[in-house]
C-alpha cells in the first residue's frame, strides 16, 4: 500500500540525470577530462563497500542488459558469486556491435570510454573477477585505439593494474579487436573467438558462468550496461530505478537512423514515447509525422511496427513486446512512405544469410531459402500463397537454432508478413497483370 504510484509520463531526461554527459563529444575524452566529469571519483569508495552491497545496488537499479536480451543484470553479476574450483573469473565486455542501425556503444566508446573501464572496475570487482577483456569490433579502429589510449592512462594513474584505485583489488583490462563477424556478438561464439578458435557459437548448458572463456567462470555485458555501474553505484540503484517504468528503468542510450531530418545517438528515460523521443531529438520524420510508413525500434533483428502502432507506443522492453516487437538494442531505424519496405527487408535477410556461421541446418539451409523467396517478393514475382509460406518457414527457424541469429532473421519477415500482406498482394497482382499484358501484345 506505501508503493509509490507509477508515473504516467517518461522523458524527456533533465541534463542534470543524464550519464553520457560526453555523448557529443567535446574531444576532452581522455583521463583529465573524464574526472572533470566524475569519471574515477570515490571509486575507492565503491569498490571497498563490496561485492554484495555493489550488486545490491544495480539489482535496485533495475539495471537489465542493454545488448538486446534485457536481462536483469543484478541477478546475472550474481550467478558468479560461487565457488570457482580455483579457476580464474572473467568479465567479458561485448563491444562487437554490428546489428545494422546500431552504433551506441560506439560512442561511448568514442566519448566515455572512461566510463566503461571504470564500470569494468566496479563490475569486475562485484563479480570477484581477475581481468576484463573488451572484445571490440573491428571495424570500429579509431575506438579501439581511444580505449587502449585510456587503459594505457588508467595504468599508469594506479586506477586498474595491481592494487586497483589503492583497493587492494588486483585487476587488468585488455582490448581485443574482431574481425568484422557480426555472428562474434553472440556471447559464446565471441568467447571461442577470443580463445583464437572460428566465432561459431557453442550450445547451452553449460552457460558462460559456469564455463566460459579458456574453461572459466565468465559474464559476458555489453558495453552500455557496464558504463552506467558507476553512475548507479554513486548516485544509488534507487536515482537510476526512478526513471522509467517499473521493470523498464533507468536511463537509456537511442540511436535513431533512417528517414529523420537529425539522425543521432541520445540519451534519454526509458519508456519515453517513440513518437516524442523521434521529434523531440531527431527533428521528427522527414516530410512530417503522417509520412511515416514504419520503423524499426530495436536494431534489425526486431519486427518492424507501421505507423498506426508508432502513434502511441512507448519505447521500453515490455511495450514493445505487446505490439509484437520489442526493444533489441534500442536503434530506431524510421522508413517513411518512400521506402520499399519489401525491399529493406529483403535487404536485411541478404546481411543475416551473409552472417550466418552454418552450423544448424534451420539457420543455414532456412534463411537462405527465405532470401531467395524475399528477392521474389521484392519484384513480385511470386504466388499469393507463398506468403504463408514463408511465415511458416520463419517459423521454422524461430527458436530451432542453436543461437538467436536465426530468430533475428526470422522476425523482420514476420514483421513485414504481420503488417504488410496487402502490399505484397499488390505488388504480385501488378506483376502478374503486366506479364498477362506483355503476353497478350
Ligand atoms: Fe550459426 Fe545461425 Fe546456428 Fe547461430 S543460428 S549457430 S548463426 S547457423
Amino acid at each position: 500500500t506505501n508503493a509509490k504510484p507509477e508515473k504516467t509520463k517518461y522523458g524527456p531526461l533533465k541534463d542534470e540525470d543524464r550519464i553520457f554527459t560526453n555523448l557529443y563529444g567535446r574531444h576532452d575524452w581522455k583521463l583529465k577530462g573524464a574526472m572533470s566529469r566524475g569519471d574515477w571519483y570515490k571509486t575507492k569508495e565503491v569498490v571497498l563497500k563490496g561485492p554484495e552491497w555493489i550488486i545490491k545496488e544495480v539489482t535496485t537499479s533495475g539495471l537489465r542488459g542493454r545488448g538486446g536480451a534485457g536481462f536483469p543484470s543484478g541477478l546475472k553479476w550474481s550467478f558468479m558469486n560461487k565457488p570457482s574450483d580455483g579457476r580464474p573469473k572473467y568479465l567479458v565486455i561485448n563491444a562487437d556491435e554490428g546489428e545494422p542501425g546500431t552504433c551506441k556503444d560506439r560512442e561511448i566508446m568514442r566519448h566515455d570510454p572512461h566510463k566503461l573501464l571504470e564500470g569494468c572496475l566496479i563490475a569486475g570487482h562485484a563479480m570477484g573477477a581477475r581481468a576484463a577483456y573488451i572484445y571490440i569490433r573491428g571495424e570500429f579502429y579509431n575506438e579501439a585505439s581511444n580505449l587502449q589510449l585510456a587503459i594505457n592512462e588508467a595504468y599508469q594513474a594506479g586506477l586498474i593494474g595491481k592494487n586497483a584505485c589503492g583497493t587492494g583489488y588486483d585487476f587488468d583490462i585488455y582490448v581485443h579487436r574482431g574481425a568484422g563477424a557480426y555472428i562474434c556478438g553472440e556471447e559464446t561464439a565471441l568467447i571461442e573467438s577470443l580463445e583464437g578458435k572460428q566465432g561459431k557459437p557453442r550450445l547451452k548448458p553449460p552457460f558462460p558462468a559456469d564455463v566460459g572463456l579458456f574453461g572459466c567462470p565468465t559474464t559476458v555485458t555489453n558495453v552500455e550496461t557496464i558504463a552506467v555501474a558507476p553512475a548507479i553505484c554513486k548516485r544509488g540503484g534507487s536515482w537510476f530505478a526512478s526513471f522509467g517504468r517499473d521493470r523498464n528503468r533507468g536511463t537509456k542510450l537511442f540511436n535513431i537512423s533512417g528517414h529523420v531530418n537529425n539522425p543521432c545517438t541520445v540519451e534519454d528515460e526509458m519508456s519515453i514515447p517513440l513518437k516524442e523521443l523521434i521529434e523531440l531529438h531527431a527533428g521528427g520524420v522527414i516530410g512530417g509525422w503522417d509520412n511515416l510508413l514504419a520503423i524499426i525500434p530495436g536494431g534489425s533483428s526486431v519486427p518492424l511496427i507501421p505507423k498506426s502502432v508508432c502513434d502511441d507506443v512507448l519505447l521500453d522492453f515490455d511495450a514493445l513486446v505487446d505490439v509484437q516487437s520489442a526493444l533489441g538494442t534500442a536503434a530506431i531505424i524510421v522508413m517513411n512512405k518512400s521506402a520499399d519496405v519489401v525491399d529493406c527487408v529483403s535487404r536485411l535477410i541478404d546481411f543475416y544469410k551473409h552472417e550466418s556461421c552454418g552450423q544448424c541446418t534451420p539457420c543455414r539451409e532456412g534463411v537462405g531459402w527465405m532470401q531467395k523467396i524475399m528477392h521474389r517478393f521484392v519484384t513480385g514475382n511470386a504466388k499469393p500463397d507463398e506468403i504463408d509460406m514463408l511465415y511458416e518457414l520463419s517459423k521454422q527457424i524461430e527458436g530451432h537454432t542453436i543461437c538467436a541469429l536465426g530468430d533475428g532473421a526470422a522476425w523482420p519477415v514476420q514483421g513485414l508478413i504481420r503488417h504488410f500482406r496487402p502490399e505484397l498482394e499488390a505488388r504480385m497482382k501488378a506483376y502478374e497483370e503486366k506479364h498477362q499484358t506483355a503476353a497478350r501484345a
